[in-house]
């Protein structure tokens, strides 16, 4: 037989992998004890994700998830049914050691708008099943879309029951909205705890981001979403540090310091996520903001507003590097037509998105709220919160302006971060009342973070008759019912955050007629 090199290379192949497999066929711990995700849908595919580690929480950032190997190769199956029995696609990926042995199988070539399941093998080691989905083809008819959108889930202060419940609704896809993780730990006395997180520190490295993550991931109810649904995500401030704005840390850390505590909790991010392959981590960066689309009916975007935003105005101000209120008096800073939430390429891509789109319903998912919201100091003084959109009120004009200069269709925000419920019109002036209502926007409490005092928020309404609703007395998240003709918000609440059976129920029902900005309680 000729060709001896070609078939050395073909013999040396499974030969490596038959001794990768050979260290791993039997386990004793399960190494698929962090479950699976999907996300990225495309017509034709999506990213299946998991992680090896049997020892999630390895306190040796040698091993992480308590292994060791240089790679280890992951089978993976998917069918057209639940029971795995038509499967229709099976492949091999590597679970690197650099990327903590997880997963992210880009996949493609399947049909269009259904549902798959899928799940991995290595050895004698099944994972779970999860159910996920290809979206529409391009411009093509879509009649419905139910999508949930979740944020703010800090494991320490309750139990995940909002994401069981979200889970249980069935959509075809959830947005996670930031704050996936919280960096800080609690000190454990600290009242109303109900859990602690692991290692007990502040997670600054990767071996504590990537912990952090594993102890998340482990949450079974959280798993239970992950394989319900693909995800879409983006992140807010607590998946590196509260407040933080660019390479800009809320406490002023060493530059160099906070640089390559960023690298470690973005690789970390990139790690546990079921992002494409456009979002591998590069150093200090790491590529987000995406654009999804729904067949004609629509079009979510998700965007980055923490990784290339200025820095909060008057920053080098001593106690200024977090989110505060500021009157103009004292910072005219926060005014500046140059200062950038999206950062100049971001917004590019955000306008370019903005005024070539077709479809029906124009979804932006942001990580902070970018309604106007007037407050007011102790002496009465007109005072605005910096860390959200308010702190970047020269972005917000140039991203309304682009919506209502394109004649954009439906447009609707939704966002996280304040851990309440909100709805609110987009005026393209929020200080005359007589302005156009633009747009809508809604957020959808928090999973399980710490909420903010109802009355303080209650008595500032009066000065911003934009806000059609607000409570911070529950937990919970939203769920969206999309038809040509209308938009039905659902705000879910949860009964009660330290309880690990909770129930939950609607708190309020709003709805966006097509072509009529503005949500009406229904
Ligand atoms: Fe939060
Ligand atoms: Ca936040």
């Amino acid at each position: 037989m000729g060709g001896g090199l070609a078939a050395a290379g073909l013999i040396a192949a499974p030969a490596i992998i038959g001794r990768a497999c050979a260290q791993s066929v039997n386990w004793n711990r399960d190494p698929f004890a962090l479950g699976v995700a999907s996300g990225a849908p495309t017509p034709s595919g999506f990213v299946l994700w998991t992680r090896l580690a049997p020892d999630p929480l390895s306190p040796d950032p040698a091993t992480p998830g308590g292994l060791s190997a240089e790679f280890y190769p992951v089978a993976f199956e998917i069918a057209a049914d639940a029971q795995m029995r038509d499967i229709v696609r099976s492949g091999m990926t590597m679970a690197r050691r650099e990327l903590g042995y997880s997963v992210h199988a880009g996949v493609a070539g399947l049909e269009p708008n259904r549902p798959y399941w899928y799940r991995f093998m290595i050895g004698d080691a099944l994972s779970p099943v999860g159910r996920t989905r290809t979206v529409p083809s391009f411009g093509t008819g879509l009649e419905r879309l139910r999508f949930g959108f979740v944020s703010c889930a800090h494991y320490e202060v309750g139990y995940f029951s909002a994401y069981r419940h979200l889970a249980e609704e069935n959509p075809d896809v959830v947005l996670f909205l930031g704050d996936y993780i919280y960096e800080y730990a609690y000190p454990p006395e600290t009242e109303g705890l109900v859990r602690t997180h692991s290692d007990g520190v502040e997670a600054t490295d990767l071996r504590t981001y990537r912990n952090r993550y594993a102890q998340y991931r482990m949450d079974p109810d959280l798993q239970r979403l992950h394989a319900a649904t693909p995800s879409l995500v983006t992140w807010d401030d607590h998946e590196l540090e509260n407040d933080y704005a660019n390479f800009h840390s809320q406490s002023h850390d060493n530059e160099e310091r906070f640089r390559a505590r960023r690298i470690a909790a973005y690789r970390a991010f990139y790690e546990h996520m079921p992002l494409s392959a456009l979002s591998w981590p590069n150093g200090s960066l790491l590529h987000l903001y995406q654009r999804y689309s729904f067949g004609d009916l629509a079009e979510i975007s998700l965007i980055d507003g923490r990784q290339y935003r200025s820095p909060a105005p008057c920053y080098a101000a001593p106690d200024w590097g977090r989110g505060r209120l500021q009157t103009n008096s004292e910072c005219p800073e926060r005014l500046e037509s140059e200062r950038t939430m999206l950062g100049r390429r971001q917004e590019a891509w955000l306008y370019d998105g903005i005024k070539s789109s077709n479809a029906r319903w124009n979804i932006l998912g942001e990580n902070v709220m970018m309604v106007q919201l007037l407050q007011r100091t102790e002496s009465g003084a007109a005072a605005y919160w910096t860390d959200n959109w308010n702190g970047y009120p020269a972005n917000r004009g140039r991203v309304l302006q682009t919506i209502e200069q394109s004649g954009l269709s439906n447009p609707v925000l939704l966002a996280g971060d304040i851990h309440s419920f909100w709805t609110n019109d987009i005026k393209l002036d929020f200080d005359d009342p007589n302005s156009p209502t633009i747009a809508s926007e809604f957020v959808g409490s928090s999973i399980t973070s710490n909420r903010p005092p109802y009355d303080v928020f209650l008595s500032v309404l009066p000065d911003n008759p934009h806000v059609k609703y607000f409570d911070s007395r529950m937990c919970g998240y939203a769920t969206v019912d999309l038809t040509k003709e209308q938009m039905t918000t659902r705000f879910r609440a949860i009964s009660e955050r330290t309880d690990p059976n909770a129930t939950v129920s609607t708190l309020k029902t709003f709805a966006v007629e097509n072509g009529r900005p503005g949500a009406v309680e229904i």
